[in-house]
């Protein structure tokens, strides 16, 4: 039997090179870049106007002894059609927030500091030379480092990305997987289940979970449990993945023969069985850069084991680090892992005066999928830990 520290140093060990591919900048929603973003041009593009009002040239300000100025509005800039003439002595070209301001001009004058008449306006001496001028560059120069590689591609880089006209960007691939499920006793949830079936709830978790980790599922496969079976699912699966996931059969039943299967195919085993509860049985074995974790059949103990082993991995091949999301909090009452195993408490988190407040679900058994959903995610303690009432803890949330 091997930790739960042990696991993760080997599981880190042998994570595959990631792999890099151009997506079309609408296809580009959370996925990471594996690339620097270079400005192609400055921005803004030109001097443009932050005000609705006039633009005027300052030395017809700066000359006037008077302290009421008369400038006549001789053309327009707004959006989409830049003033393209020449300015004259005393002329003001009306301008809208956005809009070019014409190369002459370097003051703009806002609307309500004037008083509009015919083609005239009026406005007093108080102004200053290059107000209200967003000028070419002031934000970003062409050639500038905008965004690093491995930034997760949200709404708003897409925004800015977007606004320099990037059609497509380089980004990770994500991690082709593969499910496999054993079982003779399980068939699909959308099927009736005589009272001796199961109804395959690893399948749907684990599609949703590989998703919610930046995965991508290669395909789904199923095997009675059987040992030709399962050994010609998993060698269809070696074909078609980056890492297989199986659920089931890694025990040491007559009837489980994923790790057999895996060894016999090929594949060198990295550990199995781990000191932890949920999920002891876990196996991991490796087939020159093609991984298999194969989960207990049990959908907390498979979820579980997701959740802490498989989707820091996962997240790793998308382009993020392997990490966990985690966040701190106080525990509401004394919680104790009375195990002689490592132990994934599941929790829930309440509010409390603004606090986050940690409490154990009351049932905690493997066999019982609400222990994960209604939990907002889990304790790590060690054998015998007890973490005494109010007192601050880690929380990895699922
Ligand atoms: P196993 O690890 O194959 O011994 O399975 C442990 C328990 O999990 C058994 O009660 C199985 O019926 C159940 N189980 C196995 N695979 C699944 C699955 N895909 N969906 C739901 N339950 C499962
Ligand atoms: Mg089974």
């Amino acid at each position: 039997m091997i930790s739960v520290e042990n696991t993760i140093r080997l599981i880190k060990e042998n994570i595959p090179q990631r792999e890099i591919e151009f997506v079309d900048l609408m296809d580009s929603l959370k996925r990471v870049l594996a690339e620097e973003i270079i400005s192609p041009a400055n921005s803004p593009s030109v001097n443009n106007s932050a005000m609705d009002g006039f633009a005027v040239r300052w030395h017809d300000l700066e000359k006037s002894s008077d302290e009421t100025l008369r400038f006549s509005i001789i053309g327009e800039s707004r959006a989409g059609y830049p003033f393209n003439g020449k300015m004259t002595a005393d002329s003001a070209i009306r301008i809208s927030t956005g809009a070019v301001v014409p190369l002459d001009a370097d003051c703009v004058i806002p609307i309500e500091k004037c008083r509009v008449e015919n083609n005239y306006i009026e406005t007093q001496k108080n102004h200053k030379k290059n107000q209200h001028i967003r000028f070419a560059g002031e934000e970003f120069k062409k050639g500038q480092k905008l965004l690093d590689c491995g930034t997760q591609i949200g709404s708003a880089q897409i925004a800015l990305l977007a606004s320099l006209g990037f059609g497509s960007i380089k980004v990770y691939k994500k991690p082709l997987v593969s499910i496999i499920t054993t079982g003779s006793e399980l068939i699909p949830f959308s099927e009736k289940a005589e009272i001796y079936q199961l109804h395959d709830s690893n399948t749907p978790m684990l599609i949703s979970a590989i998703a919610e980790a930046g995965g991508s599922v290669a395909k789904t496969f199923h095997a009675e449990d059987d040992f030709e079976q399962t050994k010609k699912v998993i060698e269809y699966a070696t074909k078609k993945s980056q890492v297989i996931i199986t659920s089931g059969g890694v025990s040491v039943g007559i009837h489980d023969h994923v790790r057999d299967a895996a060894l016999e195919l090929g594949f060198t085993e990295l550990f199995w069985k781990v000191n932890q509860k949920p999920g002891k049985p876990m196996f991991m074995g490796k087939k020159d850069s093609l991984l298999l974790f194969a989960l207990p059949g049990n959908p907390v103990s498979a979820f579980m084991c997701f959740k802490h082993y498989v989707r820091p991995l996962l997240q790793n091949i998308f382009g993020l680090p392997f990490d966990w999301p985690v966040i701190k909090a106080s525990a509401k009452t004394e919680i104790k892992n009375k195990s002689n195993r490592k132990q994934f408490i599941r929790i829930r988190l309440l509010e409390v005066d603004g606090e986050k407040i940690v409490e154990p679900l009351h049932l905690q058994g493997s066999h019982m999928p609400s222990s994960i959903a209604h939990a907002d995610g889990y304790l790590m303690l060690f054998e015998g830990q007890e973490i005494k009432a109010n007192t601050i803890t880690t929380v990895y949330l699922f």
